[in-house]
């Protein structure tokens, strides 16, 4: 498969690597949005949240909670965003599943989460509320 995460992983390609174990790999974003912003990825190729195998899903998360502290310590920032683009909709551009923690401070002029989209749905609370619970 050609995919560029797929190759970071496997050191077939460099990247500025700011941890890793057996699961999961941080790195540098080639493009920063702000200092210190990171990429984590799992080492096997998944495209989506939900298709983590469970154990690999607990490694990745400590990955991501250890790159954020390693990333506190050394750039000091004064808070975080944390997300996944999931899905071409969302803006997925590699589809190899990557967390980003993207260092945020004071005065930065970003947005939060919900400046992301604004797209308030036509049907109300009740309705979506039942869609979700009676499909699963
Ligand atoms: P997406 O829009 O898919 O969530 O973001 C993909 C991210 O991967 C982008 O922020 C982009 O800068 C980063 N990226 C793409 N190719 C490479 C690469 O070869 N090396 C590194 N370090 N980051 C990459
Ligand atoms: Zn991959």
């Amino acid at each position: 498969m050609d995919c560029i995460f797929c190759k970071i992983a496997k050191k077939e390609i460099p990247a500025k690597v700011v941890y890793e174990d057996d699961g999961a790999f941080a790195f540098l974003d080639i493009n920063p949005l702000t200092a210190g912003h990171t990429m984590v990825i799992p080492k096997k190729h998944y495209e989506k949240l939900t298709d983590f195998a469970a154990d690999d899903l607990k490694l990745f998360f400590a990955v991501v909670q250890k790159a954020i502290a390693m990333i506190e310590k050394g750039i000091h920032p004064h808070g975080f965003t944390l997300g996944i683009n999931q899905g071409k909709a969302a803006g997925q551009v590699v589809e190899h599943f990557h967390f980003h923690i993207i260092p945020r401070f004071e005065g930065d002029n970003g947005g939060t989460i919900h400046s992301v989209v604004y797209n308030p749905p036509r049907e109300t609370l009740d309705e979506i509320y039942r869609k979700i619970i009676s499909s699963s």
